[in-house]
C-alpha cells in the first residue's frame, strides 16, 4: 500500500454512522452497496464482465478461481517456482496438484518450460506477475489454447498492470488480485477474482458465501449450489477499496515514471544490466530489476551504500525451495485430508525437492531488485540512481 488518507477515513466513518457494515442487502432500501459498487467498478477497471471481492485475500481469490474453473483432485496445475507460496497453496486447497515450472530472465514464468512440463493430467496454468512484472501472456494463452488448458492469472503483486495494453487478470480465464498491506492498493486484507466467464463467477460466489446462505440473488444462479466457505467482504472493506481504486492509476503513473528514470539514467552504465521485460510500459514499476553474472556480484551491488537492493533468493516463501509445508507434505488440517494422498492424485507428480528447478534458483540468486516508491522526491530518485551507479563502478 502506497497511499491512504482522509478520504478512506471519511468513507469508513460514513459506513459506520449508517450502521450498514454487512454487504448483503436483503430488502433494505437504505443499503449502501459499497462492495457491490466496488465489484462493478473493479470489473470495469480491469476490463472484464465480473469481479468478486473476497475478505480472504489473494489466496482466497486464487482458490475461488480454481474452484470456479472446476479444478480439483486428479488435476495438475502448473505454477512458477518463483512466486509467493500462496499460489501453490491455492492449488492444494482446491484438491489439485501444483507442478513447478522455471522462470526465465524476465523473472516471470518461462513459456518453454511450461510447454515441457505439460502432462496428461495438466488442466491449468497459473502465470504469476511477480513484483508487477507482466508474464508473456501472448505465449502462455496461446500455449493454453493449443493444449486445451485453463489460465488463472496471479496478479496479486501486479494490481493494475498490463500486457500489450490489456490489464493483467483480464488475459486469462480468470485472474486474482490481492489488497493485503504489501500490495499496490490495500484495505489491509482482501482480494478480488475477475473473469468474463459467468460459470466461474457463480461457482466462486457460491464458494465464498457459505453456500450462498446469505445471497438472495443467488436464486438466479444457473450453477447448482454447493456448500462453501465464508470469505465475504464487509462494507468497510468495500468503502476503502472504492477510494483505493481511484488512487490506482495515479500510483502506477508515478511508479512507472520512477522506474523509467532508473532505466534511462542507468542504461549505459558498464556492469549494470536490467532484466529483460515482456512489456516495458505494462510493468507496474514496483521495482527496478538488475541481473549479474554471479551471486557474489549481485550481493556486492545489493549491499552497496544507498542502493537498498534485495536478492529474490533471500525473500523466503517466494522461492519454492522454502515452501517447507509442501516439501514435507504437511498439507491440510487432518492427515486424511491431505490432497497429495487423494486416490485420484496418487499417480500425479506430487514429489517436491528443493533442487528441482535449478534455473529459478540460479536466476533468483544473481538478480537484485530495488523497490521503488511513487512518492519519492526528485532528490531521492537522483540519490538512489547515483548510489546504483557508484555501486556498479565499485
Ligand atoms: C500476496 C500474494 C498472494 C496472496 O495474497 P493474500 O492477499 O496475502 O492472500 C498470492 N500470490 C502472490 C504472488 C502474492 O504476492
Amino acid at each position: 500500500m502506497y497511499r491512504i488518507g482522509e478520504e478512506e477515513a471519511r468513507e469508513v466513518a460514513r459506513v459506520i454512522a449508517a450502521r450498514k457494515m454487512f454487504r448483503v442487502a436483503g430488502d433494505n432500501p437504505d443499503h449502501l452497496h459499497e462492495v457491490d459498487r466496488f465489484e462493478e467498478e473493479w470489473a470495469r477497471t480491469i476490463g472484464v464482465r465480473h469481479a468478486l471481492c473476497l475478505s480472504g485475500g489473494g489466496t482466497a481469490a486464487l482458490f475461488a478461481g480454481l474452484v470456479g474453473l472446476g479444478i480439483g483432485p486428479g488435476d495438475e496445475v502448473i505454477v512458477p517456482a518463483y512466486t509467493f507460496m500462496a499460489t501453490a497453496t491455492a492449488v492444494l486447497l482446491a484438491g489439485a496438484v501444483p507442478v513447478l515450472a522455471e522462470i526465465n530472465e524476465t523473472m516471470a514464468l518461462d513459456p518453454e518450460d511450461v510447454a515441457a512440463k505439460i502432462g496428461p493430467a495438466t488442466r491449468a496454468i497459473i502465470p504469476v506477475h511477480m513484483l508487477g512484472i507482466p508474464c508473456d501472456m501472448a505465449a502462455l494463452t496461446g500455449l493454453a489454447r493449443d493444449k486445451g488448458l485453463k489460465v488463472l492469472e496471479d496478479a496479486c503483486q501486479a494490481v493494475g498492470g498490463s500486457f500489450r495494453g490489456k490489464r493483467l487478470g483480464a488475459w486469462g480465464d480468470a485472474g486474482a488480485h490481492s489488497f493485503n498491506d504489501f500490495k499496490i492498493i490495500s484495505s489491509g486484507e482482501g482480494g478480488a477474482l475477475v473473469t468474463d466467464d459467468l460459470t466461474v463467477y457463480e461457482r466462486a460466489a457460491i464458494l465464498h458465501d457459505s453456500g450462498t446462505a446469505f445471497r438472495p440473488h443467488a436464486g438466479s444462479f444457473r450453477e447448482p449450489i454447493f456448500l462453501g466457505q465464508q470469505m465475504r467482504a464487509s462494507e468497510i472493506m468495500g468503502a476503502i477499496l472504492r477510494v483505493q481504486r481511484q488512487r490506482l492509476d495515479g500510483i502506477l503513473l508515478d511508479l512507472r515514471r520512477v522506474r523509467k528514470e532508473f532505466l534511462a539514467a542507468l542504461a549505459d552504465v558498464p556492469g549494470l544490466r536490467f532484466a529483460p521485460t515482456n512489456d516495458n510500459d505494462g510493468d507496474c514499476g514496483v521495482a527496478a530489476f538488475f541481473q549479474f553474472d554471479s551471486e557474489t556480484a549481485a550481493r556486492a551491488f545489493a549491499d552497496a551504500p544507498g542502493v537498498g537492493g534485495k536478492l529474490p533468493i533471500d525473500t523466503g516463501k517466494h522461492i519454492y525451495s522454502n515452501w517447507e509445508p509442501i516439501l514435507s507434505r504437511r498439507i491440510g488440517h487432518h492427515p486424511d485430508m491431505n490432497p497429495l494422498d487423494h486416490p485420484k492424485n496418487r499417480r500425479l507428480r506430487t514429489e517436491y525437492r528443493p533442487d528441482m528447478c535449478p534455473r529459478t534458483l540460479d536466476i533468483t540468486s544473481r538478480s537484485v531488485y530495488v523497490s521503488l516508491n511513487p512518492d519519492w522526491s526528485a532528490e531521492t530518485v537522483t540519490a538512489r540512481i547515483d548510489a546504483c551507479r557508484a555501486a556498479a563502478r565499485a
